[in-house]
């Protein structure tokens, strides 16, 4: 187990809240795990690691990271086993994890997404695309599950209502059904995070689902014909995985 915190000791004195976010990085190749841990101190972060997932998991519960960054491809316990662990468990399932793939292996990605993993990186990635990520999973924050109460979320000159059950785009209403709604309420309320479309027809869709729709490819087609030329844009397919909204505020 190696820990690498370098961080001032006048930083810790003035409080938690100037400490920047630390980060797990389970990764069983010493290379690639030097390379996340350059570029994460480099931007502030604060980093532990280990090189399998059983002490991984270990650490997670010990040192409760902000995040973790879980590479599949681990001897013993692979990491897809690790992430349904995580997932699974009170202490550690909050705790976002961006999943480190080989590119080839979008069957991977998937399943992982569906363990409950918050993001991915394919290999070989780049430093910068990697700080980026965590970045921008740690500023989303947790899940929200679909709540029955309405909340209104505005992207771009798209408002969605899902009280009123209402939607505009740039100022104008457009009729919406009640499933297409939902799915754009759920995408729009995660804007960067992947999900399949398991995960949509359960999460978004739920127990509303009948079979007639189940299926999600048709209703996004709907959704982006309604978005027209000038917002459709917003919901982007990930080949082979699933659907995102764009995140608008990445930079
Ligand atoms: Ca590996």
């Amino acid at each position: 187990m190696v820990e690498t915190v370098r961080q001032s000791k006048s930083g810790e004195k003035l409080g938690v809240s100037t400490l920047r976010e630390s980060i797990l990085i389970i990764e069983d190749e010493p290379d690639i795990r030097e390379l996340m841990e350059y570029n994460l101190v480099r931007e502030g972060y604060r980093v532990l690691q280990a090189d399998d997932g059983e002490e991984g998991m270990a650490l997670c519960k010990e040192k409760a990271p902000d995040l973790v960054i879980l590479d599949l491809m681990l001897p013993g316990v692979d990491g897809i086993e690790i992430c349904r662990r995580f997932k699974s468990d009170p202490v550690t399932q909050s705790i976002p994890v961006i999943m480190v793939t080989a590119k080839s292996e979008e069957a991977d990605v998937v399943l992982g997404l569906s363990m409950g993993a918050d993001d991915y990186v394919t290999k070989p990635f780049g430093p910068k695309a990697l700080v980026a990520r965590v970045r921008a999973v740690l500023r989303r924050g947790p899940l929200k599950e679909d709540r029955k109460g309405g909340d209104r979320v505005v992207r771009a000159g798209v408002v969605i209502d899902r009280s009123r059950h209402e939607v505009t785009i740039d100022d104008e209403p457009i009729t919406f059904t009640p499933t297409e709604l939902r799915l754009l309420h759920f995408l729009a309320s995660h804007p960067g995070r992947v999900f399949t479309r398991d995960h949509l027809l359960s999460r978004a869709i739920g127990e509303h689902a009948v079979v007639i729709d189940r299926n999600i490819d048709v209703h996004i087609r709907s959704i982006r014909q309604k978005l027209g030329l000038k917002y459709r844009a917003l919901v982007e397919t990930v080949r082979g995985v699933g659907y995102k909204f764009k995140d608008l505020a990445k930079r």
